[in-house]
C-alpha cells in the first residue's frame, strides 16, 4: 500500500472525534517499556498484564472486546461508553493514530498509510473538525518519551543481533563450516510473535519482554538503560557458560531471535532483517 508522508508543518484535521473508531479493529504494537507502563497503571505486574490483555508473545494488544457497528473488536482496554481504560498511559501506536511513524537512516518520519486521511474511513465527519498540524499534534499526544523509547528499544535490538554476530562470527562457529546457524536466522525472521516468544526459554522472555523493573520510579531513559544492561549481562553470563560449536550455534539463534521478537514489537519486517542480518554474516565468512 502506498504511503503518504507528512512534513510537521502539514495541517490535517487530526482532531478526534472522540468515536472510538481507532480502538476496535486495529492492531496496538508494544514495547517493554509500554507494556510496564500500562501494567502500572492497571496495578497489575507486566506479567499479569501481558497474559490478560497481550497476543504475540507480548507484543500486541488483544483486541477482543465488544464488536462496533462495523462488527471489528475493542481493543481490551476499551470500556464502551468511556473510552481508553488506560489513557494516560496508552502506547505510541494509539498517541500517534491515524498516524504512523517510520524511522530510515536514524530520521523519523510521520505517515499514512494510503492516499487519502485514514479517519474519513471511520470518522467522515473529521473534515469538520479543526485542523492542526502535525507537530501540533503529537506536542497535544505527549509523544517524546514514547518516542524516545522506540529509538532506544531499535538500539537494544541491534545489540542483540551483534551478540548473535559476535557468536557466529568471533567463535570458531562460522570457520567450522556451520551452515545451520544462518537457517536458523531465515526460519525464525519468518515467525510471528507468539511463534519467536515460544521458542525463547523462559528467563530470556521474562528477561526480554515483562523485566522487572519499575516505572514508578525511573523515567523511561532509565528504565530502558537498565533492560539493557540487564540483557547484556544475562548474555555474558549465558555466553561464559559455552564451550561446544553446538552451544555457540544455539546461542547465536537464540539471541537472533530474542532481537527478532523485538524487531517486530517495533513495527519491523522482521523477514527483511533476518535477510538483511544474513547477508551481512555472509559478506563476514558465514555459510549457509
Ligand atoms: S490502549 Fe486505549 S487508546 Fe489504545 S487501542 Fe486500547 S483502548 Fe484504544
Amino acid at each position: 500500500m502506498k504511503v503518504t508522508k507528512l512534513s510537521l508543518n502539514e495541517s490535517l484535521p487530526l482532531t478526534c472525534s472522540r468515536k472510538g473508531t481507532c480502538c476496535h479493529g486495529n492492531q496496538v504494537l508494544l514495547n517493554p517499556w509500554e507494556l510496564a507502563r500500562l501494567a502500572h497503571e492497571k496495578n497489575m505486574s507486566a506479567a499479569e498484564f501481558r497474559a490478560a490483555f497481550c497476543i504475540q508473545g507480548g507484543s500486541v494488544l488483544h483486541f477482543n472486546g465488544e464488536k462496533d457497528q462495523r462488527g471489528k473488536a475493542a481493543c481490551g482496554l476499551y470500556t464502551e461508553n468511556f473510552g481508553c481504560s488506560v489513557h494516560t498511559a496508552r502506547p505510541l501506536a494509539c498517541r500517534l493514530f491515524p498516524l504512523g511513524r517510520q524511522v530510515q537512516h536514524e530520521k523519523a518520519e510521520y505517515i499514512f498509510q494510503g492516499t487519502t486521511f485514514p479517519c474519513l474511513n471511520g470518522c467522515s465527519e473529521v473534515l469538520d473538525l479543526p485542523k492542526i498540524t502535525v507537530a501540533d499534534y503529537l506536542e497535544g499526544q505527549v509523544t517524546a518519551d514514547f518516542e524516545l523509547a522506540q529509538d532506544a528499544y531499535l538500539e537494544i535490538m541491534q545489540n542483540l543481533a551483534d551478540i548473535a554476530f559476535t557468536l557466529l562470527l568471533e567463535t570458531g562457529l562460522s570457520e567450522s563450516g556451520d551452515k545451520a546457524t544462518l537457517t536458523q536466522w531465515r526460519k525464525s525472521g519468518l515467525l510471528n510473535g507468539e511463534q519467536l516468544a515460544q521458542l525463547l526459554p523462559t528467563e530470556w522472555q521474562e528477561a526480554l519482554i515483562v523485566p522487572s523493573i519499575s516505572v514508578e520510579k525511573t523515567d523511561v531513559q532509565s528504565f530502558i538503560e537498565a533492560h539493557n544492561e540487564r540483557l547484556q549481562e544475562q548474555a555474558q553470563l549465558h555466553v561464559n557458560g559455552l564451550s561446544s560449536m553446538n552451544d555457540f550455534h544455539e546461542a547465536a539463534v537464540l539471541m537472533m531471535r530474542m532481537a527478532l521478537f523485538l524487531a517486530r514489537s517495533l513495527g519491523a519486517d522482521s523477514s527483511s532483517l533476518s535477510e538483511m542480518w544474513i547477508d551481512v554474516a555472509k559478506e563476514n565468512g558465514a555459510r549457509e
